[in-house]
């Protein structure tokens, strides 16, 4: 028998993992944007003084009500339910009336999966790769999230910094306390001051407060010293996609693409190539 090298089955192990949280993701994706929704109507209704719309209604979170198609409305079983082997079986059309599925479905399950194997050959399995693991999840969510509703949650963003900060108290990131807490502060600082320079400049917006948020959070996890590389690599990533959009002729309605879904995919590449490697590629 072939000795396996420790890394490759970490990265297996991980990866099968992966593939699972990337389904629990898929629901996250879905449901945190229309629970917070509803958060928001009955709050707005209680400030007012008058019955909220959704009094009444069916309880709505990540666990209840089971997942079902969203045209009939057909139960999704557990065996419709396993990452990406489901969707292939089915070959993307719901068993019931054959309304097609989603790609983004089995698509979001393997970049978990691949995400998440590339962290178990990395670090191995131990509190480090957990810990990334966590990290890749949070911000993968937060990217589908805000490209689909231009919102970054303030329920995923926030635990991020302070799990950014914790990580490294407890050295489970290479960062040092002291770095990963000034990265925090000037990862929202820095946003924030080009924000409100922008904003009296031209009077746009061209992000939002979930963008400081969320840049705070990757200072706090590959400190201060990675806040230039990671948005960097945002701003190509957005660029490129930018003019692919423009190329293609499909504007978004309203012409806005949100700054976050690039944000992201800056932090997942510093965590996947490290943020002074991401100077070299754009040639600094
Ligand atoms: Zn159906």
């Amino acid at each position: 028998m072939v000795d396996l090298p420790a890394g490759v089955l970490a990265a297996a192990v991980l990866g099968v993992f992966g593939l699972l949280v990337g389904s629990f993701l898929n629901v996250v994706i879905h449901r945190l944007p229309k629970m917070l929704e509803r958060q928001w109507a009955a709050e707005c209704a209680q400030l007012q003084g008058t019955e909220p719309t959704t009094a009444g209604v069916d309880t709505y979170n990540l666990v209840v009500p089971r997942s079902a198609c969203p045209h009939c409305g057909h139960r999704i079983t557990w065996y419709e339910n396993i990452p990406v082997f489901s969707y292939l079986a089915l070959r993307g059309k719901c068993s019931e009336c054959k309304a097609p599925i989603s790609a983004r479905y089995p698509m979001v399950e393997l970049v978990t999966g691949g995400l998440f194997a590339w962290i178990g050959w990395q670090w191995g399995i131990g509190p480090s790769a957990l810990t990334w693991c966590g990290f890749a999840a949070a911000v993968l969510a937060l990217a589908c999230i805000d490209w689909d509703t231009t919102l970054l949650p303030d329920d995923i963003t926030l635990p991020l910094v302070w799990a950014g900060l914790v990580a490294a108290g407890l050295h489970f990131t290479p960062v040092g306390l002291a770095d990963a807490l000034w990265g925090a502060v000037a990862g929202y600082l820095s946003l924030w001051t080009i924000y409100w320079v922008f904003k009296l400049l031209t009077g746009k917006e061209g992000m939002g407060y979930g963008d400081f948020k969320l840049f705070a959070a990757f200072g706090a996890w590959f400190g201060w010293q990675g806040l230039v590389p990671i948005i960097l690599m945002a701003s190509v990533i957005g660029a490129i996609v930018g003019i692919g959009i423009k190329l293609v002729g499909q504007l978004r309605e309203g012409n806005y693409v949100p700054f976050g879904p690039f944000l992201a995919l800056g932090g997942l590449t510093a965590m996947i190539f490290g943020p002074t490697a991401i100077l070299k590629v754009v040639g600094l």
